[in-house]
């Protein structure tokens, strides 16, 4: 079921006369693919839940319109449109076993929608089989982990076969390790069952890594939608470049000029098909190659070895930062001096951007 969601925009009222309303929504214009995982991402109070809240039917739009296929759901009560949601906090009634935790929403099905006892225990066990949690069924959540807390949860959407399932953050309470697991479990849950589904979430790492298409959000405005390398590759403006990647891109000032790029008075590399003016510089930390008589030089600070990676930490008064870092392989960081270090910059890694607008620059 594709979902399409036009000139949706939620907007707040100020709780008194003095403050002010908050648009937490603006004008969202978006198509959701059918059977697709689409990761919502952006900073906190961005917009994320009111978003997918209006969505569900929890919360009513200032303006717009929501179509689940070619059907405008926008005034559909929130139990007639067939949504499966998870929050973050797993909500789980304490008193019950697992077993009717996860077959409570079929209890409450009205008139056609009923179900024999036998189908809603059919229901049950294929939901708690595709979590991986049937052996848990008989238990309190009491007597659950974190992990299987949230897989009960996410059954309990599941059970009601839904049209289009929506997960608010569903990893922020589990460990890191429980995280990474999980993940991977939704992943294969919503491959399985090729249900659409929306995957909130402020972790740029985590939607990348779930996500067949990533929509970055700042302020109630959507500012990109698009597969997650892409997104990474090819930011349309800076809050989206310094948003996606860990460690964060690094971030200049510099200014083009005849063609040619310059971090203070250094001539980096050539700017072929760009104007002349001042410029914000993005560059990724693996978009450095260490080389002696590289064209950008910088004051050595340290190095940080973390695994596999070798990071080179060091010092140019242009970048935003204290320091800026390099990734590069062992092999390059051997002959390095103590005082200086001195950078090649692979061109696909270096990034432009308006001053002013922080929109991307691109040659003409
Ligand atoms: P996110 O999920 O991205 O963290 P939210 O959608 O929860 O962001 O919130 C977006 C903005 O709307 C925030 O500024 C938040 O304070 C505001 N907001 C959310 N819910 C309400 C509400 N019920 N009343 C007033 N303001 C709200
Ligand atoms: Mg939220």
């Amino acid at each position: 079921m594709k979902v399409v969601l036009k000139n949706l925009t939620k907007i707040f009222p100020g709780r008194t006369k003095k403050s002010e309303q908050v648009v937490a929504v603006d004008n969202l214009d978006l198509e959701l693919p059918d059977g697709k995982l689409v990761g919502l991402l952006g900073p906190s109070g961005c917009g994320k839940s009111t978003a997918l809240y209006m969505i569900c039917g929890l919360e009513t739009p200032t303006s717009g319109e929501i179509y689940f296929g070619e059907e405008n759901v926008t005034k559909l009560p929130a139990e007639e449109r067939g949504v499966g949601l998870v929050f973050q906090n797993y909500a789980l009634y304490p008193h019950m076993s697992v077993r009717q935790n996860i077959m409570f929403p079929l209890g409450n099905l009205k008139g056609s929608a009923r179900l024999s006892k036998q189908e809603m225990e059919r229901r049950v066990e294929e939901a708690a089989s595709l979590v991986q949690i049937d052996s848990l069924l008989d238990r309190k959540p009491s007597e659950l982990s974190g992990g299987q807390q949230q897989r009960v949860a996410i059954a309990r959407a599941l059970v009601k076969m839904p049209r289009v399932l929506l997960l608010d953050e569903p990893l922020s309470n589990l460990d890191a390790r429980l995280r990474l697991k999980t993940r991977e479990e939704i992943k294969r849950i919503q491959n399985e069952t090729g249900i659409t589904t929306v995957f909130v979430t402020h972790d740029q790492e985590e939607a990348m890594s779930i996500s067949d298409v990533i929509i970055v959000m700042k302020q109630g405005v959507v500012q990109q939608v698009e597969k997650p390398q892409a997104v990474y590759d090819d930011p349309v403006n800076l809050f989206v470049a310094k948003f996606l990647g860990t460690p964060a891109i690094n971030v200049f000032k510099g200014r083009v000029l005849d063609e040619r790029l310059f971090i203070g008075e250094q001539d980096v590399m050539s700017a072929e098909g760009y104007r002349d003016g001042d410029v914000i510089i993005g560059i990724r930390p693996e978009g450095f190659t260490v080389r002696e008589d590289g064209p950008f030089s910088c004051e050595f600070v340290r190095l940080d070895v973390m695994g596999r990676d070798v990071s080179i930490i060091s010092k140019c008064p242009e970048c935003e930062e204290e320091t800026l870092r390099a990734i590069v392989s062992s092999d390059d960081v051997k002959g390095l001096g103590l005082k200086s270090v001195a950078f090649e910059l692979k061109p696909s890694k270096v990034l432009l951007f308006d001053p002013v607008t922080e929109k991307r620059l691109r040659p003409a």
